[in-house]
Order: structure tokens, then C-alpha cells, then sequence
């Protein structure tokens, strides 16, 4: 059995426990999430044990990425189980503030991200949630005071959103990517997964497949248009009503002007049922 994890709630609690381990030597690493722990997750307090020794775990569905149409009250939440997973997976110290805690009477501050926010992705159809996002993150990296903080490639826009986030205000926290997560069929491990009905699960990995097959046939040389117009067809024949499948430069997420730049990054966001999963690979 692991150590049980300790809990902090609020910013006395957070700050008392990285103090004593700062003054020890210790390195810290936060991993952020909206809790709902699955093996992405967990891929990713693996990676940042590489990056520092204590390994800081926020749980706080953040209510400010959320649009008044999306998900926010019925996100799924299950703390204990998040805590003893995280426990299992070696790490150190969870953060789960309330919404008090993080957004106090009198609230008013918010920060605008540009550049890779604006690229007219997930921007388009969520256009307050990298406000949210940046918010979020830029208190966390106050609070925590990280020396690394993983990030997941499976919110690929979100991972460029932060890196800037981090290099424009001069957060001495380095922006560590992990790699997607997925099942053996390739779908994306993600915390929504769960709303799928039994077949719209078995078709959900038709948007991984039809990526895959899209960057395949653009290094096989096919013009991008052809290629992603062939993607879209047999994401739609799955089921999904898309909301946008794109080719874009990797890093900047600018639209391709000269079709040789690379690298190219494969980004899409589809709708099954309910249920809006997002996916992306490397060209
Ligand atoms: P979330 O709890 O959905 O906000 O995600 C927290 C972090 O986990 C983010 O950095 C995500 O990009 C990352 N993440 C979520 N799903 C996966 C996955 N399937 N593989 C790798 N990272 C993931």
C-alpha cells in the first residue's frame, strides 16, 4: 500500500507544504487537472517524476472554461478515487481548492491569450475557454510556484495556449508535453469517454483512425485538402458531426500557407451524441 497523499484544500495549506519542501531542496512539478483520473493522467505524473521529486497533482473543475451550454455541473467528479489513484501512481501532494478558493468575492482579473488561442480551432466553437484556461493555469503557477508542469498533447492547442501563457509572463515553470494516451482501438483517453453509449464507443475510434490515415496519405504526398476532404467523409460515415478537422503548422497552429512547412500537426473536434471528443496528430 502507498503513503496516503495529503490533501490540501486552500492556499495556507498548499503553500506550508511546498515551503518545507523547497527549504529541504526539493524540486516540484505540478501536474493540473480536472480530476476524473485516467491513464492519461497518470502517464503524466510519470512523466514529471523525470522533471523534479515532489509531484503536485491540482484537482479543480474549472468553472471559468466552461460555456453556460457545456458540462460543467455534470463533469464527472470522484476525488477519493482520483487521490488513491494518484497515491498508487507515486506522487506527492493534491491541491483541491473550492471555487471560493480559487475565485473569490470580488474576482475580477483575467487573462487573454492570443497567438495559438485565437487560431480558430477549439476557439472558434469555445470562445471564452482559453481565458478560463490561461486564468486558471497562471494562478496555479502563482500559488504552486512549479519548476515544471506537465501538459498533455491530447488538448493540443491548449499545450501552445501555455507555452506562450508561460514564456510571455516570464513564468520560471518549464512547460513539459506529454504524448496522447488511447486505448487499444485508439481512441483518446479522455474524462468524457464516459458519457458514450455502448456504440458510440465502438464507433468513437473512427476520428483517431481517419487522422491517422489523413497524415499517412499527406506523407505519401497528397495535397492536404484531398486528404483532410477524405478524413472528413469517413469521420462523418462513423456518425460524428464535425466541428472542424484541420492541418496546421505544429507549433504557431497558423494556417498552411506553403505546403511543404512543417511540421504539421493533424487537429479535429467531432461531435457523437452528446458527447464532443477532440484529437489530434503529428504529419
Ligand atoms: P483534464 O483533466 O481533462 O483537464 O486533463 C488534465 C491534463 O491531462 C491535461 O494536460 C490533458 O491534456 C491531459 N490529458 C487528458 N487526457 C489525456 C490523454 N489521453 N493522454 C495524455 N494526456 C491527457
Amino acid at each position: 500500500m502507498p503513503d496516503p497523499v495529503p490533501i490540501a484544500y486552500d492556499l495556507a495549506g498548499l503553500r506550508g507544504q511546498l515551503a518545507a519542501w523547497r527549504a529541504l531542496g526539493e524540486t516540484i512539478v505540478l501536474v493540473p487537472t480536472m480530476g476524473a483520473l485516467h491513464a492519461g493522467h497518470i502517464s503524466l505524473v510519470d512523466i514529471a517524476k523525470r522533471h523534479g521529486s515532489k509531484i503536485v497533482m491540482s484537482i479543480f473543475v474549472n468553472p471559468t472554461q466552461f460555456a453556460p451550454t457545456e458540462d460543467l455541473s455534470t463533469y464527472p467528479r470522484s476525488l477519493e478515487e482520483d487521490v488513491a489513484k494518484f497515491a498508487d501512481a507515486g506522487g506527492d501532494l493534491v491541491f483541491a481548492p473550492d471555487v471560493e478558493t480559487m475565485y473569490p468575492q470580488g474576482f475580477v482579473t483575467t487573462v487573454v491569450p492570443a497567438g495559438p488561442a485565437t487560431a480558430g480551432l477549439e476557439d472558434r466553437f469555445r470562445p471564452t475557454h482559453f481565458a478560463g484556461v490561461a486564468t486558471i493555469v497562471a494562478k496555479l503557477f502563482n500559488q504552486c510556484r512549479p519548476d515544471a508542469a506537465v501538459f498533455g498533447e491530447k488538448d493540443y492547442q491548449q499545450l501552445k495556449v501555455l507555452t506562450c501563457l508561460a514564456r510571455d509572463l516570464d513564468f520560471e515553470t518549464k512547460i513539459v508535453a506529454a504524448p496522447i494516451v488511447r486505448e487499444a482501438d485508439g481512441l483518446a483517453l479522455s474524462s468524457r469517454n464516459v458519457y458514450l453509449t455502448a456504440d458510440e464507443r465502438q464507433r468513437a475510434p473512427a476520428l483517431q483512425q481517419a487522422l491517422a490515415q489523413c497524415a499517412g496519405a499527406i506523407r505519401a504526398g497528397e495535397p492536404f485538402a484531398d486528404a483532410v476532404a477524405k478524413a472528413s467523409s469517413l469521420t462523418e460515415a462513423a456518425g460524428f458531426a464535425i466541428d472542424y478537422i484541420e492541418a496546421r503548422q505544429a507549433e504557431t497552429l497558423a494556417r498552411l500557407s506553403d505546403p511543404a512547412e512543417k511540421p504539421v500537426r493533424l487537429l479535429a473536434a467531432a461531435r457523437i451524441g452528446r458527447t464532443r471528443l477532440i484529437d489530434n496528430v503529428a504529419v
